[in-house]
């Protein structure tokens, strides 16, 4: 049976209501060019399909992206000037599955004083004397911002599984360990969206292939792209795993079409706008309430300026 899920706004977290709990919400439902995972039954990759459209051409999905980054542009001013919401957008995905082109795109019109964005790489030696999560919660967002992670805590449960760099009890309880994470994120009024960029392994080939032949891309080469894709299924079955445990109503997974560049640009910002829109009533509402309390404010310091030079002229 296909999950409904129906927004609610008053609290500060993702707070959806499970109708029926299918794996992924169906199309038509509010979000849908990705593909929401409900968690209430496994998904398996190989059932989506990366090269997905939903039969729009490049040009009508561009002319949807310039409208969702006007929405999005707007939606971030009023969750800027309310400062009561914190966003939190993950990007994961393979080598070359869109990372820097989606953050690009889709996050190129926000206004970069209340957006950050933070890359995940090799961690460092002090990193890796704390626990995994240390330098990932150092960059979750304040209030009133978003901040995109390029990569994730869920790297400690993909690379580090697939190459055995730690034994597999301590990645496997990491799985709960994140989702306690996120639930803290959550209960702390962090939105939290993360987005797999689902692309095919012959697309892979390809851009990598690409890569080599434009001068312009060459600082992206790396031989560690080709040796990865070895480990292709063994990703796969890892990202499977990251999906299936850790998604959950308040830090929902969404995997997203990418095999064309333009449709999952659009996939995430629509996903972004959706998330987002139902809130755009509280937090205009706080905006009211912070006009208030300053008017008010404005007006006692007027009554005490004046009693004061009446006190004065007496
Ligand atoms: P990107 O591919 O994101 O543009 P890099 O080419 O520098 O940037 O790749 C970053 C590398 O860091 C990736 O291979 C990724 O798997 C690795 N990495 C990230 N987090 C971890 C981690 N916790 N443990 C081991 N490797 C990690």
């Amino acid at each position: 049976m296909a999950a409904i899920k129906v927004g609610v706004v008053s609290s500060p977290s993702w707070a959806f209501i499970d109708v029926e709990t299918g794996p992924v919400q169906p199309r038509g439902q509010g979000m849908s060019y990705a593909h929401r995972v409900t968690g209430g039954r496994a998904i398996r990759l190989q059932d989506f399909d990366p090269d997905e459209d939903a039969g729009l051409n490049r040009e009508q999905a561009e002319a949807k992206l310039v409208k969702l980054g006007q929405e999005i542009v707007e939606l971030q001013e009023l969750l800027y000037a309310a400062g009561e919401t914190a966003v939190l957008i993950v990007l994961q995905g393979m080598d070359t599955s869109g990372k820097d082109g989606t953050i690009r795109h889709v996050m190129g019109s926000m206004n970069p004083l209340g957006c950050d964005v933070a890359a995940f790489k090799v961690p460092t030696e002090s990193e890796l004397a704390h626990d995994f999560l240390w330098r990932v919660h150092a960059r979750t967002p304040g209030r009133g911002r978003i901040t995109i992670f390029n990569r994730s805590r869920y790297e400690d449960v993909l690379v580090v599984r697939v190459h055995g760099l730690v034994p597999r009890d301590v990645w496997s309880a990491r799985y709960d360990q994140i989702n306690h994470f996120e639930r803290l994120l959550a209960d702390s009024g962090t939105l939290v969206l993360k987005f797999f960029l689902h692309i095919s392994k012959s697309e892979q080939k390809e851009r990598l292939l690409e890569r080599e032949q434009e001068t312009t891309k060459a600082w992206k080469l790396s031989v560690g792209d080709w040796q990865e894709r070895r480990y292709w299924s063994a990703y796969m079955r890892a990202y499977e795993d990251a999906i299936n445990n850790c998604s959950t109503s308040h830090a929902p997974w969404f995997v997203v079409p990418a095999d064309k560049k333009w449709f999952r640009n659009l996939a995430v910002a629509e996903t972004i706008v959706e998330a987002l829109k139902p809130w755009k009533r509280p937090w205009r509402a706080r905006l009211e309430e912070i006009g208030r309390e300053e008017r008010t404010r404005i007006e006692e310091m007027r009554k005490n300026e004046r009693r004061k030079s009446e006190r004065k002229g007496a």
